[in-house]
């Protein structure tokens, strides 16, 4: 299976067609159905690591306003797999991984998932972000979870590589993106394509761009997942590579062995 890792930018894509959720859709087309997907989304922070043990996850709606009311009338009903959580555990063994029932799949999955798999008919399984942990921890992590590619599982980090909500334009997601904001994601694509996760680790040599690209690191902890899961003969594609409301990179990457 190829990885993936999904700038999944605003909620609101989850009821939007744009250039965006048809390349999630294209996405997954271009692949053989996994048997299962886990998930490490920026909106799940624990301390420890935890993931969805649980066999119904629930659609967890976690935004508020200014997002658009029927967002909060989207389920997204796929099963869960107790089988792939404790996969997990045992992979990253002897790192401890909770078995968690009590989260669900929040916006980070379910708003890029409900495009690319609409049918929610296979297992998805969170993986939680271990914040306590130095962020070359979770390129190990990822590195870890590389042998579920073997077994049918996709594996999808969703964040953004660029994530300022602060700055963003809300209301219009044409308008040009920062010049901090475009060089930023420039330096860690770079990363991303010569296979450099220590310089994604030490993104705050950038300065101000950092500061202001990565205001706090759990949208950009999902990529060094994927960077970690990435196989030697892997081809890296950038899917979405473009910034929408100033301060949100859509930039998506695909991890993929040619056939
Ligand atoms: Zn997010």
């Amino acid at each position: 299976m190829p990885v993936v890792f999904i700038g999944h930018g605003s909620p609101a894509n989850a009821l939007e067609d744009n250039e965006s959720t048809r390349a999630w859709r294209r996405i997954v087309n271009s692949m053989e159905r996994p048997k299962a997907i886990l998930v490490i989304s920026a909106h799940w922070y624990t301390h420890g690591c935890a993931v969805t043990a649980m066999e119904k996850p629930e659609t967890i709606h976690d935004f508020g306003p200014p997002l658009p009311a029927p967002l909060f009338d989207l389920y997204y009903p796929a099963p869960g797999s107790p089988q792939l959580a404790h996969r997990v555990s045992e992979l990253l063994d002897p790192h401890p991984v909770q078995m968690d029932r009590s989260w669900g799949l929040d916006h980070g999955t379910w708003c890029v998932l409900i495009k690319a798999f609409p049918d929610a008919d296979i297992p998805v399984v969170q993986l939680s972000l271990d914040l306590s942990q130095p962020l070359p921890r979770h390129y190990e992590l990822g590195q870890r979870l590389r042998p579920l590619r073997e077994e049918g599982i996709l594996i999808m980090g969703s964040g953004n590589i660029v994530h300022n909500l602060a700055l963003m334009d809300w209301l219009n997601p044409a308008a040009p993106a920062f010049d901090w904001a475009v060089r930023f994601n420039d330096r860690i694509k770079e990363h991303v394509l010569e296979d450099n996760p220590q310089g994604v680790c030490e993104y705050r040599r950038y300065g101000q761009d950092a500061a202001l690209s990565v205001p706090s690191a759990e949208h950009l902890c999902p990529l060094l997942y994927t960077m970690g899961a990435r196989a030697d003969a892997d081809e890296v594609t950038l899917e979405t590579d473009f910034i929408v409301h100033k301060s949100l990179s859509m930039t998506s990457v695909v991890f993929q062995t040619g056939n």
